[in-house]
């Protein structure tokens, strides 16, 4: 009797094996009902990843398979294959891998029925005359035949997105199907409405976490049965099955959100140069402050770089000037500077926005009396002060207190907020300037889509004169009327203990700063700093993201960090410090009788958040200049992790590529 080898999604490595006296080699691929657990209660969903003729288990364990589920196409050997990679790579249970990239409906058995109506077709749009830079961009990424990584560098505005379009109108030509990867926040339906335009009699998919099940599901089978022209979508769209798929483009491929945090800890942007490889098809990266890896791989010639030098429409870069706060008095965190070029700005009838990547009141409630200060009971980190709706909350776990009305220590009525966060500074302003409209834009404020979508909204109707906003306002919109950023409170991660600070620092200013000036009016930025000759800042104040970037490879090459070295954390919770540091301890010495001259493995430490949720965590870091002998010992260590029993209550997992040190 045939035996199939099942992928199911449980934090073991291996395939499980039941009997299937019906199965056939064209059964691969197809999802399967299995039982699981003692007695033959409980029953699972896996993917027939393999069929044999024998198996280790012996007779009695061997059980037979519930059902094949023949009602869709089985998942063909490319997608099987990426799943595959990423269990490698990531060292994640293969069944893991395949459930994550599976829709939820699917993952549960089920078909999806009804189909959701299909949006009106929008209206085709005028489609421009491309620039020289552009059409050199078109052309190479056209000439391509097979697998190329193509870096498009270009600041926003420059017209990355119509080089896009091109592109995958050449794909859809010839009879091919094209995939989209953009960050979580510029999915908005402003760039959904631009690629149904331009394509009107194109099936476009749609593929994000908060689409509705049914409607995630025909998305998956009509790109899997090949009906999808394009799949537009964030990180989980690179698992798409797109028989056809002949070219990938990933916009702002320096984006964070590329990379999952949890589970499967992957990183979209990498996966989808693996499947382009795999499938031997181009792909192109874009964005106006490549990551330092895609810079450092163009650099070298293994990436080829497509660069736009200058913006499509408003001809003027915005002008950049810091601000210099080390002898001037500031009003509420305000600068003199800052708040006449608001007024002007104001005057001139024109939109204004100020930068602070920091939500909520302000950072801390504190009382100077006895030196009580508002922390989270859970974790080690402070609650921050929201007086919008007057409560306390933790940004880490969640946990939420009103607002005491006097300090809890020593009874003081006098307790007070300390340092400031972006209501604040809205309350600020609006006492400044009342006759402005003052709009805030954060995790708050714009809390679910609809609600961010009313902001956009009310910005293009020009019905806000100053916003003010954390890094949700940095990205791809587009605000005519904006002519104004004045940036405050960034120069803390100057000095971040995270070597990727100062990366993520440049390439959210350059893209705030993009916001202004984009139409016919010209644009200025105002950085208020203590450090006005910061290298960073001299190279924003010159639109000179290269030479920054040379300068950061040097400082990493020199430390020998990323790109220079390939790195992985193996991190541990658990109720106490000392058991999560000894578990690493000794992960570490196992480690070592594995690790060869080439990977080195460092001390465990706590983490920089070292108390979430009550739970200690703390890390190790294993770096190596070589990635294939870190993951040949990535291989043998996380074997050896699960074969050993972690103490109750302990929890690890290895993060490969870490962002976040
Ligand atoms: P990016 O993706 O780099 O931010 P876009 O492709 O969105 O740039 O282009 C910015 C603006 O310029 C858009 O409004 C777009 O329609 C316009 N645009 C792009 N290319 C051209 C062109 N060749 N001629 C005229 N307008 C263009
Ligand atoms: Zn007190
Ligand atoms: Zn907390």
């Amino acid at each position: 009797m045939p035996v199939i080898r099942v992928a199911l999604d449980l934090p073991l490595p291996q395939p499980f094996d039941y009997l299937a006296d019906d199965a056939t080699p064209d059964d691969v691929g197809h999802r399967v009902l299995v039982p699981f657990g003692p007695g033959d209660k409980g029953r699972k969903l896996g993917i027939v990843v393999a069929l044999a003729d024998t198996t280790d288990q012996p007779a009695e364990k061997l059980r037979p398979a519930l059902e094949i589920l023949r009602d869709m196409p089985p998942l063909p050997a490319t997608w099987r294959e990426l799943c595959a990679f990423c269990a490698r790579y990531y060292q994640h249970p293969l069944g893991a891998v395949m459930a994550l990239a599976l829709p939820p409906l699917l993952r549960k058995g089920r078909l999806p029925r009804r189909r959701p109506k299909a949006p009106a077709p929008a209206p085709a749009g005028a489609i421009p005359e491309l620039l020289p830079e552009q059409a050199a961009a078109v052309a190479a990424i056209g000439e391509g035949r097979g697998f190329r990584t193509y870096l498009l560098h270009g600041i926003t505005g420059s017209g990355k997105t119509e080089v896009y379009l091109r592109a995958i109108a050449q794909v859809l030509q010839g009879g091919g199907q094209a995939l989209m990867l953009v960050p979580e926040i510029a999915l908005t339906p402003q760039l959904i409405g631009r690629v149904s335009a331009r394509f009107p009699d194109a099936h476009v998919v749609t593929a994000h976490s908060g689409i509705p099940e049914a409607a995630r599901g025909w998305g998956f089978l009509d790109a899997l049965e090949g009906r999808a022209d394009i799949v537009l979508g964030t990180r989980l769209a690179v698992f798409m099955p797109l028989p056809r798929l002949r070219l990938i483009v990933v916009d702002e491929e320096h984006d964070p959100s590329f990379k999952q945090q949890e589970g499967l800890r992957y990183s979209a942007r990498d996966v989808a140069v693996v499947r382009a490889k795999q499938l031997d098809i181009p792909i192109v990266l874009g964005s106006a402050t490549p990551s330092l890896e895609s810079f450092h791989h163009a650099a070298g010639g293994r990436y080829r770089l497509l660069e736009l030098q200058r913006r499509a429409v408003a001809e003027r870069l915005p002008a950049v000037a810091t601000v210099d706060t080390r002898r001037k008095k500031l009003r509420d965190g305000l600068s003199e500077a800052l708040i006449d070029a608001l007024a002007d700005t104001l005057a001139r009838g024109e939109q204004s926005l100020v930068f602070l990547n920091r939500r909520g009141y302000a950072p801390v409630l504190a009382c100077p009396a006895c030196g009580w200060i508002s922390r989270c009971r859970r974790c080690a980190a402070n609650l921050v002060v929201h007086l919008a709706d007057r409560r306390l909350r933790c940004h880490h776990c969640g946990l939420e207190a009103p607002i005491p009305r006097h300090c809890p220590d020593c009874g003081n009525q006098d307790i007070q907020p300390f340092g400031r966060g972006t209501q604040r500074l809205e309350s600020f302003l609006a006492d400044r300037f009342p006759e402005a409209r003052i709009l805030r834009i954060d995790r708050d404020s714009a809390s679910t889509p609809g609600r961010w979508q009313a902001l956009l909204d009310t910005i293009h109707e020009g019905g806000a004169d100053i916003l003010v906003g954390t890094q949700m306002l940095a990205k791809g919109h587009d605000f005519p009327r904006l002519t104004l950023v004045g940036v405050v409170g960034a120069d803390a991660a100057l000095f971040a203990a995270d070597f990727r600070a100062p990366e993520r620092l440049f390439s959210q200013l350059m893209q705030v700063g993009g916001r202004s000036g984009r139409a016919a009016l010209p644009g200025r930025v105002l950085i208020q700093t203590e450090y006005p000759d910061h290298p960073l800042y001299r190279a924003l104040a010159g639109h000179d993201y290269g030479g920054f970037a040379r300068g950061q490879l040097e400082e990493r090459r020199a430390a020998g960090f990323p790109p220079f070295s390939h790195q992985c954390l193996l991190r541990a919770e658990a109720r106490d410090m000392a058991q999560a540091l000894a578990f690493l301890a000794e992960a570490r010495r196992a480690g070592e009788g594995l690790a060869g001259e080439a990977v080195g493995l460092y001390d465990p430490v706590p983490m920089r958040l070292a108390r979430l949720m009550n739970l200690e965590r703390a890390q190790l870091l294993v770096e190596s200049a070589s990635r294939p002998a870190l993951q040949a010992f990535l291989a043998g260590w996380s074997a050896s992790l699960h074969a050993r029993k972690a103490p109750a209550g302990l929890r690890w997992h290895l993060d490969v590529d870490p962002q976040e040190l």
